[in-house]
C-alpha cells in the first residue's frame, strides 16, 4: 500500500507523476498535485532535497488528495526527514545512497512506520563497483545486481516492503532489466523510461517501453518521464492504462477520421477543439469527430456519441443513429452538451428528446448530395487508374 493505493499483486495498475515545483513551496506545489491528481494520477512524488522541503512535506501530506512520496537522492538524512514528515512511500537511488548502515538505518526507520520503499534503480546514475563490474557498460545485469543488492540490505532488517523500478533512457535497456527483474522477484515493479524527452519523442518512448511489458503482464505502476508539464505525464499514464483496457475510461476517449477527400471540415482543428473542450471532464464516453457524413456515422458507429460533417452542418450521432443536425460552428459545443446529456441520463434517454427519423432524413439528403457533388470515389482514383492503364498498354 502506498498510503490507500495498492500497488502490485491483482491491483490496478497506477499512475504515478512528480512535481516540479520547490516542495518547500507549499501552496504551489499542493496546487500542482491536485492538478496531476486530476489528469490521472493516483500517487504523486516530491523531491525531498533539503530540510525546507521535508517541512514542506509535512503541510503537504495531511492536505494532498492521493499519497505522497518522497523523492530521496544524496542525503540518507532526508529520508529520515521525510519520514518524520509523513510521507506515504520513499524513493531511493541505490547509486546515490551507497553506504549500507545508511540504507539499514532507512530501512529499519521505514519498516517501524509501515511506510514502502522503491528501490529506483536508474541506468545513469548506477553504483560506480557496479558499472566497473560489468565492462564499464550499464547493461539490464547490472541494473538488476544493483537492485537486488539493496533487497539484501533492506532485508537485514527485515524490511520487504519494497517496489522496484530499473529506468533507463534506452527502451530496449528498460525492456531487458524488467524482464530479467520480473524473473528474480516477485515485488511490485514501478515502470519508466528515464528521461524520455519531450512529447512526441518521449511519448513515443516512454509507451513503447512501458506498453510492451504491460503486455507482457509486468509491471504495478507507471511514470511517463517527460521533459513537459507534468500533467501531461499524468494524463498520458492514464491514457495508456485505459488505451489497454488495464483501467476503467474515465474521462471522454476523443476518436477521429483521419481526413480524406471527402472531408467537409477542418477535421484536424475540429478534433483538437473537441480534446479542448473535454480536456478533464470526467465523462467516460467515446466521441467521435468524423470530416464527412458520407462514411463518418458507418466507421465510427461503435462511438458513443459522435458528429460527422455535411455540407456546413453537423450530423450528431448517439450509439450510430442520427440524432440532431447542428451548425457547422456550434459542432464542438453540441458534442459536449450531449456528451454531459448521454453521461448523465444514458443515451435512450437523450434520444427520445429529439426526432431521430427527421435527423435520420436530414443525414441521408446532405449523404446524397454530397455522392452526387462528389462522386463514389472522391479522390478520382478509378478514373486515374484506367487512363494509367490506357497510356501504358
Ligand atoms: S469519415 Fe469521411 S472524411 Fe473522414 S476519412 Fe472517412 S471518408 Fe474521409
Amino acid at each position: 500500500m502506498v498510503g490507500d493505493v495498492a500497488v502490485g499483486g491483482h491491483a490496478p495498475i497506477s499512475v504515478q507523476s512528480m512535481t516540479v515545483t520547490r516542495t518547500a513551496d507549499v501552496e504551489g506545489t499542493l496546487q500542482q498535485v491536485y492538478e496531476l491528481a486530476m489528469a490521472g494520477a493516483d500517487i504523486v512524488r516530491c523531491t525531498c532535497n533539503e530540510v525546507e522541503a521535508a517541512e514542506g512535506l509535512a503541510r503537504i501530506v495531511p492536505r494532498s488528495p492521493v499519497p505522497i512520496v518522497a523523492d530521496i537522492h544524496h542525503q540518507y538524512r532526508m529520508a529520515l526527514a521525510a519520514l518524520e514528515a509523513g510521507v506515504h512511500c520513499l524513493r531511493l537511488n541505490p547509486g546515490n545512497i551507497r553506504k549500507p548502515e545508511h540504507i539499514r538505518t532507512v530501512a529499519a526507520e521505514a519498516r517501524d512506520r509501515l511506510v514502502p520503499i522503491r528501490i529506483g534503480v536508474n541506468g545513469g546514475s548506477l553504483h560506480p563497483d557496479l558499472y566497473r563490474k560489468h565492462g564499464d557498460r550499464v547493461t539490464p545485469e547490472a541494473m538488476v545486481e544493483s537492485a537486488l543488492t539493496e533487497i539484501g540490505y533492506f532485508a537485514e532488517v527485515g524490511f520487504d516492503l519494497v517496489k522496484i523500478s530499473v529506468k533507463a533512457s534506452s527502451v530496449p535497456l528498460m525492456i531487458d532489466a524488467y524482464r530479467q527483474l520480473a524473473e528474480a522477484t516477485d515485488h511490485p515493479l514501478h515502470l519508466g523510461v528515464t528521461e524520455a524527452g519531450p512529447p512526441p519523442a518521449g511519448l513515443i518512448k516512454s509507451t513503447a517501453g512501458i506498453a510492451t511489458l504491460l503486455a507482457e503482464g509486468i509491471g504495478d505502476t507507471i511514470r511517463y518521464s517527460l521533459t513537459a508539464d507534468p500533467v501531461a505525464e499524468a494524463r498520458a499514464g492514464r491514457q495508456l492504462l485505459e488505451s489497454m483496457g488495464l483501467r476503467e475510461r474515465r474521462n471522454v476517449d476523443l476518436i477521429a477520421c483521419p481526413s480524406c477527400g471527402r472531408a467537409e471540415i477542418d477535421v484536424v482543428a475540429v478534433a483538437e477543439e473537441a480534446m479542448a473542450a473535454f480536456a478533464d471532464r470526467e465523462i467516460p464516453l467515446q466521441v467521435a469527430v468524423m470530416g464527412c457524413v458520407v462514411n463518418g456515422p458507418g466507421e465510427a458507429r461503435d462511438a458513443d456519441l459522435g458528429i460527422a460533417a455535411g455540407r456546413g452542418r453537423g450530423h450528431l450521432f448517439v450509439g450510430g443513429r442520427n440524432a440532431a443536425v447542428v451548425a457547422e460552428d456550434e459542432m464542438v459545443d453540441a458534442l459536449v452538451e450531449w456528451a454531459e446529456l448521454i453521461h448523465a441520463e444514458g443515451p435512450e434517454a437523450a434520444l427520445s428528446r429529439v426526432d431521430t427519423e427527421k435527423a435520420e432524413r436530414e443525414a441521408s439528403r446532405d449523404r446524397e448530395r454530397l455522392l452526387t457533388e462528389q462522386g463514389d470515389d472522391v479522390d478520382d482514383a478509378s478514373s486515374r487508374i484506367e487512363s494509367i492503364r490506357r497510356r501504358t498498354s
